[in-house]
């Protein structure tokens, strides 16, 4: 059984039970999952977690919901590797990429899904849904086919493409709504009032979010049992940033690692940044924007967790920064050319902040970072269609020797420079 002890509210404090629900009655304060950590800390080690599934049900002391009737297709346990080329091009000694966008429908979404859906059975909900920015429907439709729940995915109708496939072949119903998330967002807000439905990130948002802390607790586990010196997490609705942030300081309220120190950065697009823009003008809250970027998993104008988000970054000394719209490809490109990994356009706004902060000599060379990279490249191809451009030649050695010799492109090009395939 789990061990939790009931939700209560992160404005006023008032408690209550372990239900469907996600908002205070009294102050509309958002609900959070609370634990009892005495009988965790009775019973969790760091070997009880090493002895565990390789997913984030090695974590399950500590999350809303226990593994035995976990929905689980594989979520978690993704790779952290040290980005010494990364590293290298950027100043940077000790930099290393949490690989997330290899979960099993290729982002960290898996995560959270797994836990809400898992939740969602417990519950006696036959029917899974959620408002999308891209990679949740995928999530969901892949979770809600395992679980043999009945499954819809609302998304705005200008997704990407590998998006839209990529949720529609686990069989749910796709519903592409004529606006952006916020607008679909309220949609399903309104729906869930009447529909008895599990909405992942609505009625079922205390327990979804917790699954963003095993994002956390495995960048801690895997660094040997410690937390960095800098996270660098690309923030849609704020939710991840917070829970990683939370996920750390549990482990070390159960001494599973030493104090955190780690200082937390925002990495967002310029065309949907409410929360670098709130922080950097020293606002508390965060006001609304119109999204209008590339990084469509991160377009999100009204985002529900802004204003934790930017508690953490006071509290952890850390940043924030809006990417330009133009480098959001450059940071794609920047890492799968460096460190062979091929990330989405978020990954892409992640390794450019990364970049951003080096310059600026926010991250010194021999401190220790991670940069959360979520989402796969192959649901965002449109925006590196550019640096695709093959050689065309005759299936002859003479055509093949002629157009190596040619000064553009090809093998003879120099590797890794920036010019490369400009
Ligand atoms: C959803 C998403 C995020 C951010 O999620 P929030 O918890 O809403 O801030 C980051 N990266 C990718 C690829 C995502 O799909
Ligand atoms: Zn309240």
């Amino acid at each position: 059984m789990p061990f939790i002890s009931g939700l209560a509210c992160r404005e006023c404090g008032r408690t209550y039970p372990v239900e469907p629900i996600y908002a205070c009655d009294f102050c509309f304060g958002p609900l959070e999952v609370k634990y009892d950590y005495e009988a965790i800390k009775k019973v969790i080690s760091r070997k009880k977690i090493q002895d565990g599934p390789p997913t984030i049900w090695r974590y399950d002391d500590l999350l809303p919901v226990s593994r035995d009737k976990a929905i689980d297709i594989g979520a978690g346990m993704t790779p952290l590797l040290k980005a010494d080329n990364l590293g290298r091009e950027l100043g940077l000694r000790n930099l290393w990429i949490k690989n997330d966008a290899v979960n099993p429908t290729y982002s960290f979404k898996d995560r959270v899904v797994s836990v809400a859906a898992t939740k969602a059975l417990e519950f006696g909900f036959d029917t899974l849904a959620c408002a999308s920015t891209g990679n949740l429907a995928g999530a969901v439709a892949a979770h809600g086919a395992k679980a043999r729940m009945r499954t819809l995915v609302f998304i705005p109708a200008d997704l990407e493409a590998g998006k839209i496939v990529g949720a529609a072949v686990y069989g749910p119903t796709v519903v592409a709504v004529n606006g952006n998330y916020d607008d679909v967002n309220r949609l399903c807000s309104e729906l869930s009032d009447s529909r008895h439905w599990a909405f992942v990130n609505i009625n079922m948002r205390p327990y979804y979010s917790e699954g963003s802390k095993t994002l956390g607790y495995e960048v801690a586990e895997q660094l040997g049992w410690k937390a960095p010196d800098h996270v660098i997490v690309p923030v849609a609705s704020g939710s991840l940033l917070t829970k990683v942030w939370k996920g750390m300081h549990e482990f070390a309220a159960l001494g599973l690692i030493g104090e955190v120190k780690t200082h937390m950065h925002v990495a967002q697009a310029h065309g949907c940044a409410p929360v670098a823009n709130a922080f950097n003008s020293g606002q508390t809250h965060t006001k609304p924007v119109m999204p209008k970027t590339v990084a469509k998993s991160l377009a999100i104008g009204n985002p529900a967790d802004g204003y934790y988000a930017i508690k953490i970054l006071k509290e952890s000394n850390g940043s924030a920064f809006a990417v330009p719209e133009s480098e959001v490809a450059e940071g794609m490109r920047l890492l799968a050319q460096t460190e062979g990994i091929f990330t989405e356009t978020a990954g892409g706004v992640v390794i450019s902040t990364l970049r951003h902060l080096a310059r600026e000599g926010v991250i010194k060379p021999d401190e220790q970072v991670v940069a959360l990279v979520t989402g796969n490249g192959l649901k965002t191809q449109e925006v590196v269609t550019q640096y695709a451009r093959p050689v065309h030649i005759e299936p002859t050695v003479e055509s093949f020797d002629k157009h190596m010799d040619a000064p553009r492109g090809g093998l003879s090009s120099p590797p890794a420079g920036s010019e490369r395939l400009n």
